[in-house]
């Protein structure tokens, strides 16, 4: 049967069989039991699918990571220990040292600083470009070394919302896959498959879980890029690989599991950055109530930023479910029913006012997070983008009066109180 999202969130992944546990057991064991090495060796040689080692594979991380899948239409999907792995494997599962990488310039600071600081020093090169660019200057942007094109739904926090029908043309036309970071929609409120996407990856500490309890990231794959008809490009999934005696990923796991299987067999392998049984656990719990959570999120934040917009003291607003902001039109194409909660805001008097502003707040709180059940609040220009002048602040897309505001599913009219009052007090 095909469900629906809400009927996935509550249901997918687990299904127990009679007399077996109905909540989703937490397997919180490093390691399983065989009979004989034998049996445990096929495990090894990628022969037989199956248990062994939890860093490789662990049954309450898989369950979890298929709820996703089929949330996200995918053919495969694996947990990994955060939003920042994930981002990470993605890439580096495809690309190596000499291969060159297209990025939308609007992307999470974390995700910029690993590509343009860290995976540089791996010798990855990234060319970052604005979401807002045309089709020409995205074709523009390729090399006959790119091998991936990298995007977010809506980015954090520049809060742009990626057109990304355009970037997967480009990606297509150039042989490679197109990567998105789903984090801020989920998959309640955009599929980026639907639309061309062949990667999509997931910070889970956001939404997904919902209540800022577990570090963790997802990685999913459409199963639709065909790595055999541009062989050249991905040795990788293309070639023997001879740390797994020989094995063809694309081969022998087909379009729907050779990327995931090479990330898990490879890089987690090596890297080890899996997500705990138990924080798996609690984002199990957390997804149950994702497509109920989501459209409160949506209705609140939308409430809120016709509210400031409005508002006399308050300088700007961008939102894209506000009629007349910059990605209004791609947000009604792309995210329908809503986009997130998030929103950024600058008031009159700029920074200092800001700081005073913040100051004042009661219910939404300071804090170096988004997207969980609370309402809070971010400074980025004195706290997450600190190191950075006004001028790079601008560039980047962070204004330096912008405030970033994850409005949570509490009472609005609680929330747009307690911004009343702070506003007051600038
Ligand atoms: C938070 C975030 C990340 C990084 O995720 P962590 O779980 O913090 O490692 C990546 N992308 C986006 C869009 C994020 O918001």
């Amino acid at each position: 049967m095909d469900f629906g999202n809400g009927t996935k969130c509550v249901q997918a992944g687990y299904t127990p069989k009679s007399g077996e546990p109905r909540i989703l057991p937490i397997i919180q064991s490093t390691t399983f039991k065989y009979e004989s090495s034998e049996a445990m060796g096929r495990l090894f040689d990628l022969e037989d699918s199956g248990y062994f080692y939890t860093r490789l594979a662990n049954p309450t991380n898989d369950f979890v990571a298929k709820k996703l899948c089929e949330l996200e239409g995918g053919s495969a999907a694996m947990l990994l220990s955060s939003g920042q792995a994930a981002s990470f494997f993605s890439v580096f599962n495809i690309a190596s040292a000499g291969d060159h990488i297209v990025s939308s310039a609007a992307i999470y600071g974390g995700t910029y600083n690993l590509f343009a600081v860290t995976m540089k020093r791996m010798g990855i090169d990234f060319t970052f470009i604005s979401p807002d660019c045309t089709e020409e200057e995205l074709n523009a942007a390729f090399r006959p070394n790119t091998k991936a094109v990298f995007g977010e739904t809506i980015a954090n926090p520049a809060l742009a919302v990626l057109d990304i029908e355009m970037f997967a043309k480009a990606a297509h036309a150039h042989g490679v896959p197109l990567i998105i970071d789903n984090t801020f929609a989920t998959p309640i409120n955009c599929r980026p498959i639907e639309w061309g996407a062949d990667i999509v990856t997931h910070s889970t500490t956001k939404y997904l879980d919902g209540h800022a309890s577990s570090v963790g990231g997802a990685i999913v794959d459409s199963g639709k890029f065909d790595w055999m008809a541009h062989k050249d490009k991905f040795p990788g999934l293309t070639t023997p690989d001879e740390s797994y005696h020989g094995t063809v990923y694309a081969e022998k796991f087909g379009l729907e599991g050779a990327f995931i299987t090479k990330c898990v067999a490879q890089l987690m392998r090596d890297f080890g950055s899996i997500q705990s049984p138990f924080n798996s656990f609690l984002l199990n719990m957390g997804m149950e109530t994702l497509h109920v959570r989501m459209p409160k999120h949506c209705a609140n934040a939308q409430a809120v930023a016709e509210h400031l917009s409005a508002h006399e003291k308050v300088a700007w607003v961008r939102y894209c479910g506000l009629p007349g902001d910059k990605y209004y039109e791609l947000g009604k194409k792309y995210l329908p029913n809503g986009s997130c909660g998030v929103m950024s805001f600058g008031v009159v008097g700029g920074r200092a006012a800001a700081e005073k502003f913040m100051k004042n707040l009661k219910l939404a709180a300071i804090v170096t997070h988004v997207a969980d059940a609370r309402t809070c609040i971010l400074h980025p220009a004195n706290s997450t983008h600190r190191q950075m002048s006004d001028e790079e602040l601008n560039a980047c897309g962070v204004a330096p009066d912008l405030m970033r505001l994850s409005v949570g599913i509490e009472d609005v009219k609680d929330i747009i109180a307690d911004i009343d009052n702070a506003l007051e007090c600038i």
